[in-house]
């Protein structure tokens, strides 16, 4: 091995084998999210001796990883999720894929797997698209979701540093997350658990991140409310919502016209919509915009005075969730809509956000952060 290989995987040495006969997928109005998988994945092995082996396209397979696997025990593993879309000009680009996989590096090398080369990921996986480019449903709302994962092979159940892995990448064509339209959703602010910690891991999209909220989900679910929100600290500081960062547009105490969001403080996920989302608004200039702290009291006094004016999650998978109630401590804090339309089933900001993420990453509005392939 060459001292460079041991580092990253590089394109150069990607070989692909293709399948014999492409598989077809159901109606495009009838892909759920994450149900349907293309017929290649991406696949490279690491071992801490000797580092990378050359990166692979190959029929898309099950696993064989040994019963020991630090990941079957552990949970050591990360992963991502990017997109791809087409646009009506039947071309294919990539939103911000190199945003998300600096964020794997990240989550990777908190949990002692290994790093690679950001730009060679992207040019393996970007194959990877190309090849599956048919897979791809037109249409506003529909996307090839990608999910970049590395996981921990080595079949020794020592709970210390991991010396296999295997990194891959799998594709799943997807639908609009709301096929109707928006659909404002109910929010359980949880006094009782949290997400992440100070000085823990919510800041890295690790998969043990996530198991703590599928019962408390299931149990909001239960209650009329679609996803938690996720709170912390004495204040019950707004963190996150469900698996999507949370912004709150009202007019602050100061009496200013605000977009606020939590800032990074080792608990909130850096979202790369959010990341979008906040670039896009401090360009138009029209009202302030900030990464800080707002807590649970503040939110429902804002409501109470007629302050708040909306309340959004953002993530890949939905891009905008409009949020229209929040349950807290036994009672529904109201979180306004438009005021101008009582049908509708989200605020003008987060509509206005929406349309123009989405005419960016179908390319209606040529941009730096998409990649046509
Ligand atoms: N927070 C959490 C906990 C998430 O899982 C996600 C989805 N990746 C987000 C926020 C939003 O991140 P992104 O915009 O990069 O999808």
């Amino acid at each position: 091995f060459n001292a460079s290989y041991k580092d990253s995987f590089y394109h150069k040495d990607l070989s692909i084998t293709k399948v014999d006969t492409p598989k077809s997928y159901p109606p495009k109005d009838q892909l759920l999210f994450g149900h349907n998988f293309t017929d290649h994945m991406l696949e490279a092995k690491w071992t801490k001796e000797n580092g990378w082996e050359k990166p692979k396209i190959v029929p898309f397979h099950n696993l064989t990883i040994h019963p020991a696997s630090g990941v079957l025990h552990y949970a050591i593993e990360c992963f991502e999720g990017a997109k791809a879309y087409k646009g009506k000009d039947g071309k294919v680009r990539m939103f911000r894929l190199d945003a998300n996989m600096r964020r794997m590096n990240k989550s990777t090398a908190s949990i002692s797997l290994p790093t690679f080369d950001v730009e060679e990921a992207v040019k393996c996986i970007t194959d990877l698209v190309k090849l599956e480019s048919n897979a791809i449903p037109e249409g506003f709302g529909y996307s090839l979701y990608l999910r970049p994962t590395v996981i921990a092979t080595e079949p020794k159940l020592s709970i210390r540093e991991n010396s296999s892995a295997l990194f891959y990448t799998i594709c799943s064509p997807c639908g609009p997350y709301f096929p109707t339209g928006f659909k404002a959703v109910r929010l359980f602010a949880d006094t009782e658990h949290v997400r992440a910690w100070p000085g823990g891991t919510g800041d890295n999209k690790l998969g043990s991140n996530y198991d703590g909220g599928m019962y408390l989900t299931k149990l909001a679910n239960q209650k009329g409310y679609q996803q938690i929100l996720w709170l912390f600290g004495e204040e019950h500081n707004i963190t996150e919502a469900g698996s999507m960062n949370a912004f709150i547009y009202w007019t602050n105490e100061e009496g200013v016209l605000e977009l606020i969001t939590p800032r990074l403080d080792g608990t909130i996920l850096p979202g790369v919509t959010r990341d979008s989302i906040l670039s896009m608004c401090r360009k138009w200039g029209e009202f302030q915009v900030t990464e800080g702290s707002i807590t649970m009291k503040q939110l429902a006094k804002a409501s109470k005075e007629g302050r708040l004016h909306e309340v959004f999650g953002a993530g890949t998978g939905c891009i905008i969730s409009p949020v229209k109630e929040i349950g807290y401590l036994g009672s529904n804090i109201p979180v306004p809509l438009d005021p101008n339309d009582p049908t509708s089933e989200s605020g003008p900001l987060s509509r206005r956000i929406y349309e123009e993420l989405m005419a960016i990453q179908y390319g209606d509005i040529p941009h730096e952060w998409t990649t046509i392939l």
